[in-house]
């Protein structure tokens, strides 16, 4: 089985506002997001497919056709549009990103040939995206960041070894990072706020469990945490995770940018050593 991927771009209007709620309790939901007139963003989609590759053409698909059929129905159904009002799916739906991105897996399932849809990724700003694999529920991942220093040093080593390893990185005074943190969580979106959680509270969440204690820190000096553990990318993660998830039941995972170029993951299946 291959998988190849495909981006299509549109932008969109939409307002989040339940008909039968009044201005007050939609503002106290959705925030600026209620705004009767709407709002908009430049969406970017990612569709990734799979299928068998043709010995004959060396290709599953070509990547022309899924951008036309993906493109058709992106250009009739949502480009340039204020999706509540020129879209039938959400007269009664709220547009959240989890939403629009359940809504096109249903739209752009059936109507693809000669391969499968495999997931649909859709960024609703750079710092906001849903995703759908097969046989999952939606999550939506929420970007957050955070500068601080750390000095990668383990103590079950020694001063030799810690240098070989970490070298320049195992600095007694330390480094520092622009960290980018990625918070996923997945879910069925709520049949009424059309969202898998409320946004303000996750942000709160995220801010006084994490960011808080974490931001311009010294990670071995000033966090409690790491006093008897390595910051390295791998850990922090776990940390972040494990700071989070009491408070977050359909928490995914943690995403770790350290730099742009290094990423660390952690799911919540805890430690194989
Ligand atoms: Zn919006
Ligand atoms: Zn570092």
């Amino acid at each position: 089985m291959r998988y190849l991927s495909r981006r299509v771009d549109f932008s969109a209007m939409h307002s989040y506002e339940v008909a039968e709620w009044s201005k007050e309790k939609n503002k106290e939901v959705f925030g600026l997001c209620s705004n009767p007139h709407g709002h908009g963003h430049d969406y970017q989609l990612e569709v990734m497919v799979k299928g068998n590759l043709s010995t004959q053409s060396g290709i599953v698909v070509n990547t022309v056709d899924i951008k036309d059929i993906v493109g058709k129905i992106v250009e009739s159904e949502l480009d340039g549009k204020f999706i509540n009002k020129e879209n039938a799916y959400f007269h009664n739906k709220i547009p959240t990103t989890e939403n629009i991105v359940n809504y096109l897996w249903e739209t752009i399932s059936p109507v693809l040939k000669d391969c499968e849809l495999h997931r649909l990724q859709l960024h609703e700003n750079p710092f906001l995206f849903a995703t759908k694999e097969e046989g999952n529920m939606v999550s939506l991942t929420r970007k957050y960041h955070f500068c601080a220093a750390h000095r990668l040093h383990s103590n079950k080593l020694t001063k030799e070894e810690n240098l070989n390893i970490f070298g320049k990185c195992n600095n007694p005074f330390g480094h520092g990072h622009n960290y980018y943190l990625d918070v996923t969580l997945s879910g069925e979106p709520n049949p009424i706020t059309g969202m898998i959680v409320d946004l303000a509270r996750l942000d709160d969440i995220v801010e006084t469990q994490v960011l808080n204690k974490l931001d311009h820190k010294h990670l071995n000096l000033d966090v409690e945490e790491f006093k008897d553990l390595n910051p390295t990318s791998e850990v922090v993660v776990q940390v972040i995770y494990d700071m989070l998830s009491p408070h977050l039941p359909n928490l995914q995972k943690t995403g770790l940018w350290e730099t742009e170029k290094n990423f660390f993951e952690y799911a919540g299946n805890g430690d194989s050593n």
